[in-house]
């Protein structure tokens, strides 16, 4: 998988992809991040790339010359091929749809991603129209930049690569994956949420800490407790902090009643 970020704060990325996992990723090669300097496609001697908004109004919008260059200058594939090529090339926008997991998933089959990031008051309608695949945005929040945005993106995607995260059961069964529910009877690994809810509870040593002790049933050795406790604790997480992810979750029988259990029903 290789990004392109385009950005006018190139140093910004210095440091937010240089460690853990994402690090291992690059130094492996599974991932290559190239960071696009946005001014080098600028032609006056000021390096422009933004201009006032026709129509009037507040701040400054960045052109779209520069883009639409800086776009032809990492050789993606015309637009109309880009999904076939396993390419896309993205706008970090307030006004996208919403980045979660099921895009994240998505993305991860791709094998080429760029990302456009804006500053000031955005970025000329005509990228998100004629240039950009899609609008993406991290949250419902106005940031100052895309490059967060980007960065969020990139970790995020990276870390669904096959080989990037060490045991690949664990990226399927984390908060909101939908691809796995544990099987009844089978051996709870380290995380086994899944089904659209969020993660359960983990505790490591000491087993009990300034008078805090671990749920009894971790230490059991009961393979079966545990996968029951871990399943209960997420669907109460996830009825406590999520509610609205329980509609789009998928429950089975066994979470139906232990759901009912919490709630009293
Ligand atoms: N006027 C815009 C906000 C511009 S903020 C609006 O009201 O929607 C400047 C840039 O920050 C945007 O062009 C976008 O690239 C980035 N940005 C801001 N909020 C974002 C979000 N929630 N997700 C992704 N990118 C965002």
């Amino acid at each position: 998988m290789k990004f392109d970020v385009i950005t006018i704060f190139p140093d910004f990325f210095r440091g937010p992809l240089d460690y853990g996992i994402i690090r291992r990723a690059r130094e492996s090669g599974l991932v290559a991040i190239e960071i696009q300097d946005l001014r080098a496609f600028a032609h006056d001697r000021h390096r422009t790339v933004d201009d006032r908004p026709f129509g009037g109004g507040e701040g400054m919008v960045l052109k779209p010359e520069p883009l639409f260059e800086c776009i032809e200058a990492l050789d993606m594939a015309p637009r109309e091929q880009r999904a076939s090529e396993k390419q896309s090339v993205i706008l970090l926008s307030a006004q996208g749809r919403r980045f979660d997991q099921f895009v994240a998933e998505e993305l991860s089959v791709l094998e080429r991603i760029v990302l456009i990031c804006g500053r000031y008051e955005g970025v000329d309608e005509r990228v998100g129209q004629y240039l950009a695949d899609r609008e993406l945005s991290i949250g419902d929040y106005v940031l100052s930049g895309g490059e967060l945005g980007a960065a969020v993106i990139i970790d995020a995607v990276t870390r669904l690569l096959p080989g990037v995260v060490g045991n690949e059961a664990s990226t399927r069964q984390e908060s909101f994956s939908t691809k796995t529910v544990l099987a009844q009877g089978s051996v709870p690994s380290s995380t086994c949420a899944a089904g659209g809810l969020l993660d359960y509870p983990h505790y490591t040593r000491p087993a009990e800490f300034r008078g805090m002790a671990v749920p009894e049933v971790l230490v059991s050795g009961n393979h079966e407790e545990i996968r029951q406790w871990r399943r209960r604790t997420a669907l109460e997480k996830t009825l406590r902090n999520r509610p609205d992810l329980l509609e789009g979750s998928a429950l089975n029988k066994e979470d139906k009643k232990l759901l009912a259990q919490i709630t009293g029903d």
